[in-house]
């Protein structure tokens, strides 16, 4: 289960660095967005989005780490069925600790 190559199709997205793409519902559905640094270009975060166009799940792969050390990239998935406002998003861990769901691309 996951979601490679999305069907909706990929958006790439402009932003300063150290924000989230805000985007979290209201997306094409089986897409996935690609946030870039506005000033370095460099992939900061991939979203994608479920069949209802909500965010399902992200790939951060870079963003401000003062208070942990976690290594880029790593994955976090969204919790809708606790908050719908803004559901938390728990990092996600692999059954072997992987940072990364390969099954998501
Ligand atoms: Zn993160």
């Amino acid at each position: 289960m996951g979601m490679c190559k999305p069907s909706g199709g990929i958006t790439k997205i402009y932003g300063p660095y150290g924000k989230n793409n805000k985007d979290i519902e209201g997306c094409p559905p089986n897409s996935r967005t690609d946030y870039y640094d506005k000033e370095t270009e460099k992939l900061l975060q991939q979203r994608w989005y479920d069949n209802d166009g909500k965010a399902i799940w992200d790939r951060d792969w870079d963003h401000n780490d003062s208070t942990h050390t976690h290594p880029f990239p790593h994955d976090h998935f969204w919790e809708w069925t606790k908050n719908n406002i803004h559901p938390p998003r728990p990092e996600y861990k692999g059954p072997n600790d992987e940072k990364i769901n390969k099954h998501y691309c």
